[in-house]
Protein backbone atom coordinates (compact mmCIF):
# COMPACT_ATOMS: atom_id res chain seq x y z
CA UNK A 1 0.00 0.00 0.00
CA UNK A 2 1.25 3.46 -0.72
CA UNK A 3 0.82 6.23 1.14
CA UNK A 4 -0.88 9.56 -0.69
CA UNK A 5 2.75 10.92 -0.28
CA UNK A 6 4.69 8.33 -1.66
CA UNK A 7 2.86 8.37 -4.61
CA UNK A 8 3.35 12.05 -4.89
CA UNK A 9 6.55 11.36 -4.71
CA UNK A 10 6.84 9.13 -7.54
CA UNK A 11 4.88 11.35 -10.20
CA UNK A 12 7.23 14.17 -9.19
CA UNK A 13 9.73 12.18 -10.07
CA UNK A 14 8.45 10.75 -13.24
CA UNK A 15 8.08 14.66 -13.99
CA UNK A 16 12.07 15.07 -12.99
CA UNK A 17 12.90 12.23 -15.55
CA UNK A 18 10.94 13.40 -18.09
CA UNK A 19 12.89 16.90 -17.77
CA UNK A 20 16.43 15.65 -17.39
CA UNK A 21 15.87 13.01 -20.19
CA UNK A 22 14.68 15.23 -22.68
CA UNK A 23 17.14 18.14 -21.72
CA UNK A 24 20.20 15.93 -22.44
CA UNK A 25 19.09 13.29 -25.25
CA UNK A 26 18.37 15.57 -27.60
CA UNK A 27 17.11 13.13 -30.17
CA UNK A 28 15.40 10.56 -27.81
CA UNK A 29 12.16 11.89 -25.79
CA UNK A 30 10.99 10.14 -23.23
CA UNK A 31 7.66 10.70 -22.71
CA UNK A 32 5.12 7.70 -23.20
CA UNK A 33 4.38 7.59 -26.91
CA UNK A 34 7.85 8.68 -28.24
CA UNK A 35 9.80 8.21 -31.62
CA UNK A 36 11.61 4.81 -31.69
CA UNK A 37 15.66 5.14 -30.72
CA UNK A 38 17.94 6.31 -33.45
CA UNK A 39 15.20 6.89 -35.17
CA UNK A 40 16.12 10.37 -36.67
CA UNK A 41 19.17 10.62 -38.59
CA UNK A 42 21.77 12.38 -36.44
CA UNK A 43 23.25 14.88 -39.19
CA UNK A 44 20.13 15.89 -40.34
CA UNK A 45 19.81 19.38 -40.23
CA UNK A 46 17.20 19.78 -37.75
CA UNK A 47 15.26 22.39 -35.44
CA UNK A 48 14.17 21.57 -31.75
CA UNK A 49 13.30 22.88 -28.27
CA UNK A 50 11.40 21.76 -25.22
CA UNK A 51 9.47 23.44 -23.37
CA UNK A 52 6.56 23.04 -20.25
CA UNK A 53 3.57 24.46 -21.58
CA UNK A 54 0.01 23.81 -21.13
CA UNK A 55 0.80 21.31 -18.05
CA UNK A 56 3.42 19.68 -19.94
CA UNK A 57 6.32 19.08 -21.58
CA UNK A 58 6.45 20.20 -25.03
CA UNK A 59 8.55 19.10 -27.62
CA UNK A 60 9.08 20.39 -31.26
CA UNK A 61 11.80 18.68 -33.74
CA UNK A 62 11.41 19.93 -37.14
CA UNK A 63 13.83 19.72 -40.26
CA UNK A 64 15.06 21.24 -43.38
CA UNK A 65 12.59 24.79 -44.07
CA UNK A 66 12.76 25.01 -40.38
CA UNK A 67 13.99 28.09 -38.39
CA UNK A 68 14.75 29.36 -34.45
CA UNK A 69 11.94 32.08 -35.94
CA UNK A 70 8.94 29.41 -36.69
CA UNK A 71 9.75 27.56 -33.09
CA UNK A 72 9.21 30.66 -31.54
CA UNK A 73 5.72 31.29 -33.13
CA UNK A 74 5.07 28.24 -32.47
CA UNK A 75 5.57 28.73 -28.83
CA UNK A 76 3.93 31.60 -29.29
CA UNK A 77 0.96 29.75 -29.94
CA UNK A 78 1.73 27.36 -27.29
CA UNK A 79 1.31 30.01 -24.96
CA UNK A 80 -1.80 31.45 -26.13
CA UNK A 81 -3.69 28.89 -25.94
CA UNK A 82 -2.71 28.08 -22.31
CA UNK A 83 -3.96 31.64 -21.95
CA UNK A 84 -7.02 30.85 -23.32
CA UNK A 85 -8.19 27.43 -22.30
CA UNK A 86 -6.63 26.71 -18.97
CA UNK A 87 -8.21 25.28 -16.10
CA UNK A 88 -5.51 25.16 -13.44
CA UNK A 89 -4.10 29.02 -13.62
CA UNK A 90 -5.17 31.94 -12.18
CA UNK A 91 -6.83 33.66 -15.84
CA UNK A 92 -8.34 32.36 -19.05
CA UNK A 93 -11.32 32.51 -20.91
CA UNK A 94 -12.41 29.25 -19.88
CA UNK A 95 -12.35 30.64 -16.02
CA UNK A 96 -13.73 33.53 -17.65
CA UNK A 97 -16.56 31.93 -19.00
CA UNK A 98 -17.04 29.46 -15.89
CA UNK A 99 -16.79 32.78 -13.23
CA UNK A 100 -19.64 34.13 -15.06
CA UNK A 101 -21.49 30.57 -15.29
CA UNK A 102 -25.63 31.17 -14.44
CA UNK A 103 -25.29 35.08 -15.35
CA UNK A 104 -23.93 36.46 -18.66
CA UNK A 105 -22.12 35.59 -22.13
CA UNK A 106 -18.78 35.63 -22.47
CA UNK A 107 -17.13 36.76 -25.55
CA UNK A 108 -13.73 34.55 -26.44
CA UNK A 109 -11.47 33.60 -28.92
CA UNK A 110 -12.29 31.69 -32.11
CA UNK A 111 -9.38 28.81 -30.75
CA UNK A 112 -11.65 28.73 -27.34
CA UNK A 113 -15.17 28.55 -29.59
CA UNK A 114 -13.98 26.31 -31.69
CA UNK A 115 -12.76 23.74 -29.25
CA UNK A 116 -15.85 24.10 -26.79
CA UNK A 117 -17.83 23.37 -29.90
CA UNK A 118 -15.97 20.23 -30.93
CA UNK A 119 -16.01 18.93 -27.32
CA UNK A 120 -19.67 19.45 -27.38
CA UNK A 121 -19.85 17.27 -30.54
CA UNK A 122 -17.63 15.09 -28.59
CA UNK A 123 -19.80 14.63 -25.98
CA UNK A 124 -22.65 14.26 -28.44
CA UNK A 125 -21.18 11.36 -30.36
CA UNK A 126 -20.00 9.36 -26.79
CA UNK A 127 -23.53 10.16 -25.38
CA UNK A 128 -21.87 12.14 -22.46
CA UNK A 129 -19.01 9.64 -21.81
CA UNK A 130 -16.91 12.66 -22.60
CA UNK A 131 -18.52 15.80 -20.85
CA UNK A 132 -16.54 18.95 -20.99
CA UNK A 133 -18.88 20.40 -18.20
CA UNK A 134 -16.60 17.55 -15.62
CA UNK A 135 -14.90 20.38 -13.71
CA UNK A 136 -16.43 20.76 -10.59
CA UNK A 137 -15.42 16.81 -10.47
CA UNK A 138 -12.36 17.26 -11.40
CA UNK A 139 -11.74 19.80 -9.15
CA UNK A 140 -13.81 17.83 -6.24
CA UNK A 141 -11.06 15.14 -6.26
CA UNK A 142 -8.23 17.15 -6.95
CA UNK A 143 -6.22 14.08 -8.95
CA UNK A 144 -2.83 15.22 -9.43
CA UNK A 145 -2.87 17.79 -7.10
CA UNK A 146 -1.91 17.91 -3.53
CA UNK A 147 -5.18 17.51 -1.96
CA UNK A 148 -6.41 14.48 -4.39
CA UNK A 149 -8.91 12.68 -1.66
CA UNK A 150 -11.79 10.05 -2.19
CA UNK A 151 -14.87 13.02 -1.57
CA UNK A 152 -17.73 12.41 0.35
CA UNK A 153 -20.88 11.83 -1.26
CA UNK A 154 -23.11 14.56 -0.86
CA UNK A 155 -20.42 16.83 -2.28
CA UNK A 156 -20.44 14.36 -5.01
CA UNK A 157 -23.96 14.67 -5.87
CA UNK A 158 -23.49 18.65 -5.35
CA UNK A 159 -21.00 18.61 -8.27
CA UNK A 160 -22.74 15.71 -10.51
CA UNK A 161 -25.87 18.33 -10.23
CA UNK A 162 -23.25 20.49 -12.09
CA UNK A 163 -22.16 18.50 -15.17
CA UNK A 164 -24.36 18.77 -18.68
CA UNK A 165 -23.10 19.46 -21.84
CA UNK A 166 -26.19 20.35 -22.87
CA UNK A 167 -26.31 23.22 -20.75
CA UNK A 168 -23.58 24.82 -22.40
CA UNK A 169 -24.90 27.82 -25.01
CA UNK A 170 -23.15 29.20 -27.98
CA UNK A 171 -23.49 32.64 -29.96
CA UNK A 172 -21.76 32.40 -33.12
CA UNK A 173 -21.91 35.61 -33.84
CA UNK A 174 -19.68 37.01 -31.64
CA UNK A 175 -18.15 33.75 -30.43
CA UNK A 176 -19.57 33.81 -27.28
CA UNK A 177 -20.20 31.17 -24.49
CA UNK A 178 -22.51 31.17 -21.77
CA UNK A 179 -22.86 28.08 -18.81
CA UNK A 180 -26.43 27.75 -18.25
CA UNK A 181 -26.49 27.20 -14.28
CA UNK A 182 -24.29 28.80 -11.65
CA UNK A 183 -21.11 26.93 -10.77
CA UNK A 184 -20.85 25.32 -13.67
CA UNK A 185 -17.48 25.38 -14.83
CA UNK A 186 -15.92 23.50 -18.34
CA UNK A 187 -12.35 21.66 -18.27
CA UNK A 188 -10.56 21.26 -21.28
CA UNK A 189 -8.57 19.07 -20.16
CA UNK A 190 -9.08 16.00 -22.39
CA UNK A 191 -8.68 17.85 -25.83
CA UNK A 192 -6.87 21.47 -25.41
CA UNK A 193 -3.66 18.92 -25.96
CA UNK A 194 -4.51 17.44 -29.64
CA UNK A 195 -6.07 21.28 -30.60
CA UNK A 196 -2.52 22.46 -29.78
CA UNK A 197 -0.99 19.78 -31.72
CA UNK A 198 -3.03 20.44 -34.67
CA UNK A 199 -1.79 24.22 -34.16
CA UNK A 200 1.54 23.41 -34.57
CA UNK A 201 1.03 21.62 -37.71
CA UNK A 202 -0.76 24.16 -39.28
CA UNK A 203 1.94 26.75 -38.48
CA UNK A 204 4.25 24.20 -39.94
CA UNK A 205 2.41 24.06 -42.80
CA UNK A 206 2.23 27.57 -43.38
CA UNK A 207 5.78 27.96 -43.43
CA UNK A 208 6.68 25.29 -45.56
CA UNK A 209 7.71 22.89 -43.35
CA UNK A 210 6.80 19.42 -44.35
CA UNK A 211 8.64 17.15 -41.79
CA UNK A 212 8.60 17.17 -37.84
CA UNK A 213 7.83 15.22 -35.18
CA UNK A 214 5.81 17.14 -32.09
CA UNK A 215 5.49 15.82 -28.76
CA UNK A 216 2.95 17.31 -25.93
CA UNK A 217 3.86 14.99 -23.06
CA UNK A 218 3.24 11.67 -25.14
CA UNK A 219 0.44 13.10 -26.91
CA UNK A 220 2.70 12.77 -30.47
CA UNK A 221 1.89 13.98 -33.59
CA UNK A 222 4.45 12.19 -36.02
CA UNK A 223 4.49 15.03 -39.49
CA UNK A 224 5.27 14.03 -42.95
CA UNK A 225 7.70 11.49 -43.57
CA UNK A 226 11.11 10.58 -42.71
CA UNK A 227 13.69 12.29 -44.79
CA UNK A 228 13.93 9.03 -47.41
CA UNK A 229 10.13 8.44 -47.44
CA UNK A 230 9.81 5.91 -45.20
CA UNK A 231 7.27 6.29 -41.71
CA UNK A 232 7.71 7.56 -38.55
CA UNK A 233 8.39 4.40 -36.16
CA UNK A 234 6.35 5.39 -32.63
CA UNK A 235 6.35 3.21 -29.60
CA UNK A 236 3.01 2.52 -27.93
CA UNK A 237 3.27 3.61 -24.35
CA UNK A 238 3.04 0.59 -21.96
CA UNK A 239 0.37 1.05 -19.24
CA UNK A 240 1.92 -0.59 -16.60
CA UNK A 241 5.47 0.75 -16.72
CA UNK A 242 6.63 3.59 -16.29
CA UNK A 243 7.16 6.30 -19.01
CA UNK A 244 9.59 4.82 -21.64
CA UNK A 245 8.53 1.38 -22.23
CA UNK A 246 6.54 0.11 -25.25
CA UNK A 247 4.40 -2.59 -26.02
CA UNK A 248 4.75 -2.09 -29.81
CA UNK A 249 5.92 0.01 -32.55
CA UNK A 250 3.50 1.36 -35.34
CA UNK A 251 4.84 2.96 -38.83
CA UNK A 252 2.93 5.97 -39.73
CA UNK A 253 3.26 9.27 -41.92
CA UNK A 254 1.43 12.05 -41.08
CA UNK A 255 -0.43 10.95 -38.01
CA UNK A 256 -1.16 11.68 -34.02
CA UNK A 257 -0.95 8.97 -31.69
CA UNK A 258 -2.52 9.80 -28.17
CA UNK A 259 -2.71 6.99 -25.25
CA UNK A 260 -4.91 8.16 -22.05
CA UNK A 261 -4.59 5.74 -19.21
CA UNK A 262 -4.27 4.63 -15.73
CA UNK A 263 -0.69 5.07 -15.46
CA UNK A 264 -1.17 9.41 -16.23
CA UNK A 265 -2.61 10.68 -13.08
CA UNK A 266 -3.95 8.79 -10.32
CA UNK A 267 -3.38 8.51 -6.92
CA UNK A 268 -4.00 5.52 -3.99
CA UNK A 269 -6.31 5.51 -0.82
CA UNK A 270 -6.61 2.55 1.57
CA UNK A 271 -4.93 0.37 -1.77
CA UNK A 272 -7.18 1.38 -4.13
CA UNK A 273 -5.99 3.59 -7.51
CA UNK A 274 -8.24 6.63 -8.42
CA UNK A 275 -7.10 7.57 -11.92
CA UNK A 276 -7.74 10.88 -13.67
CA UNK A 277 -10.71 9.99 -16.28
CA UNK A 278 -14.15 10.31 -14.34
CA UNK A 279 -17.20 9.02 -15.19
CA UNK A 280 -19.79 11.77 -15.21
CA UNK A 281 -22.64 9.59 -14.63
CA UNK A 282 -21.57 8.31 -11.53
CA UNK A 283 -18.75 10.77 -9.92
CA UNK A 284 -16.09 7.91 -9.94
CA UNK A 285 -12.96 7.61 -12.34
CA UNK A 286 -13.88 5.41 -15.19
CA UNK A 287 -13.44 1.43 -13.84
CA UNK A 288 -13.68 -0.95 -16.10
CA UNK A 289 -11.32 -3.98 -18.21
CA UNK A 290 -9.06 -1.41 -19.71
CA UNK A 291 -5.51 -0.04 -18.65
CA UNK A 292 -5.11 2.27 -21.63
CA UNK A 293 -6.54 3.16 -25.30
CA UNK A 294 -3.90 4.54 -27.72
CA UNK A 295 -5.28 6.49 -30.96
CA UNK A 296 -4.04 7.03 -34.15
CA UNK A 297 -5.70 9.57 -36.33
CA UNK A 298 -4.88 12.51 -38.36
CA UNK A 299 -6.37 14.97 -36.31
CA UNK A 300 -4.93 15.21 -32.65
CA UNK A 301 -7.53 17.03 -31.14
CA UNK A 302 -9.71 14.03 -31.84
CA UNK A 303 -7.06 11.68 -31.13
CA UNK A 304 -7.03 13.07 -27.71
CA UNK A 305 -10.70 13.30 -27.26
CA UNK A 306 -11.33 9.59 -28.12
CA UNK A 307 -8.35 7.76 -26.46
CA UNK A 308 -10.98 9.61 -23.42
CA UNK A 309 -13.74 8.31 -24.83
CA UNK A 310 -12.35 4.84 -25.42
CA UNK A 311 -10.98 4.58 -22.31
CA UNK A 312 -14.48 5.21 -20.73
CA UNK A 313 -16.24 3.12 -23.06
CA UNK A 314 -14.07 -0.05 -23.40
CA UNK A 315 -13.29 -2.60 -26.70
CA UNK A 316 -17.25 -3.03 -27.53
CA UNK A 317 -18.78 0.35 -27.71
CA UNK A 318 -15.18 2.13 -28.81
CA UNK A 319 -15.55 -0.14 -31.60
CA UNK A 320 -18.69 0.85 -32.30
CA UNK A 321 -18.18 4.24 -31.82
CA UNK A 322 -15.47 4.61 -34.39
CA UNK A 323 -17.06 2.56 -37.00
CA UNK A 324 -20.41 5.10 -36.73
CA UNK A 325 -18.20 8.47 -36.65
CA UNK A 326 -15.03 8.08 -37.04
CA UNK A 327 -14.62 5.28 -39.63
CA UNK A 328 -10.68 6.75 -40.61
CA UNK A 329 -9.45 6.89 -36.79
CA UNK A 330 -7.53 3.69 -35.34
CA UNK A 331 -7.55 2.65 -31.70
CA UNK A 332 -5.23 -0.18 -29.59
CA UNK A 333 -6.81 -1.15 -26.63
CA UNK A 334 -4.89 -2.84 -23.64
CA UNK A 335 -6.83 -4.73 -20.63
CA UNK A 336 -6.07 -4.97 -17.08
CA UNK A 337 -4.62 -8.60 -17.96
CA UNK A 338 -2.62 -7.68 -20.52
CA UNK A 339 -4.70 -8.33 -24.01
CA UNK A 340 -4.45 -6.26 -26.87
CA UNK A 341 -7.58 -5.65 -28.92
CA UNK A 342 -7.10 -3.12 -32.49
CA UNK A 343 -9.22 -2.30 -34.86
CA UNK A 344 -8.28 -3.05 -38.10
CA UNK A 345 -5.10 -0.52 -38.86
CA UNK A 346 -4.75 -1.91 -42.43
CA UNK A 347 -3.02 1.59 -44.09
CA UNK A 348 0.25 0.63 -41.72
CA UNK A 349 2.56 -1.94 -39.74
CA UNK A 350 2.28 -2.73 -36.36
CA UNK A 351 5.22 -4.57 -34.78
CA UNK A 352 4.72 -6.02 -31.20
CA UNK A 353 7.42 -5.91 -29.07
CA UNK A 354 6.50 -7.21 -26.13
CA UNK A 355 5.62 -10.80 -25.89
CA UNK A 356 3.93 -10.68 -22.42
CA UNK A 357 1.23 -9.14 -24.07
CA UNK A 358 -1.52 -11.16 -25.71
CA UNK A 359 -2.16 -9.75 -28.88
CA UNK A 360 -6.02 -10.77 -29.59
CA UNK A 361 -6.74 -11.21 -33.80
P1 LIG B 1 -4.09 13.59 -20.17
O1 LIG B 1 -4.55 15.00 -20.23
O2 LIG B 1 -3.46 13.23 -18.87
O3 LIG B 1 -3.26 13.18 -21.34
P2 LIG B 1 -6.72 12.76 -21.06
O4 LIG B 1 -6.54 13.35 -22.39
O5 LIG B 1 -7.32 11.40 -21.01
O6 LIG B 1 -5.38 12.67 -20.24
O7 LIG B 1 -7.65 13.76 -20.25
C1 LIG B 1 -7.92 13.61 -18.89
C2 LIG B 1 -8.39 14.94 -18.33
O8 LIG B 1 -9.65 15.27 -18.92
C3 LIG B 1 -8.62 14.94 -16.85
O9 LIG B 1 -7.46 15.32 -16.16
C4 LIG B 1 -9.75 15.95 -16.69
O10 LIG B 1 -9.23 17.26 -16.71
C5 LIG B 1 -10.56 15.73 -17.94
N1 LIG B 1 -11.61 14.70 -17.83
C6 LIG B 1 -11.72 13.69 -16.94
N2 LIG B 1 -12.81 12.94 -17.16
C7 LIG B 1 -13.42 13.49 -18.26
C8 LIG B 1 -14.62 13.17 -18.98
N3 LIG B 1 -15.40 12.15 -18.65
N4 LIG B 1 -14.93 13.98 -20.04
C9 LIG B 1 -14.15 15.02 -20.38
N5 LIG B 1 -13.03 15.36 -19.73
C10 LIG B 1 -12.65 14.60 -18.68
MG1 LIG C 1 -7.57 12.87 -24.06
Amino acid sequence: MFSKKNNKIRILSFVLMIGILSGCSGVDIKTENQVEKNEIVKDEISYERSEFVLGTIVSVKIFEDGSEAILNEIYEKLTEIEDRMSFNSTSSEVLDINAKAGETFVIVSEDTFEVVKSAVDFAEKSEGRFDPTIGPLVQLWGIGSEGAAVPLKPELHEALDLIDWKLIEFNGSETSIKLNKRNMEIDLGAIAKGYASDEVVRILKEHSVSRGIINLGGNVFAYGEKVDGSPWRIGVQNPFSSRGAYIGIIEIKNKSVVTSGIYERFFEEEGKRYHHILNPETGYPVEGALASVTIISDNSMAADALSTILFAAGVEEGKKILKTYYPDVDAVFVTHDKQVFTTDMTDYNVNWTDDTFNIQP
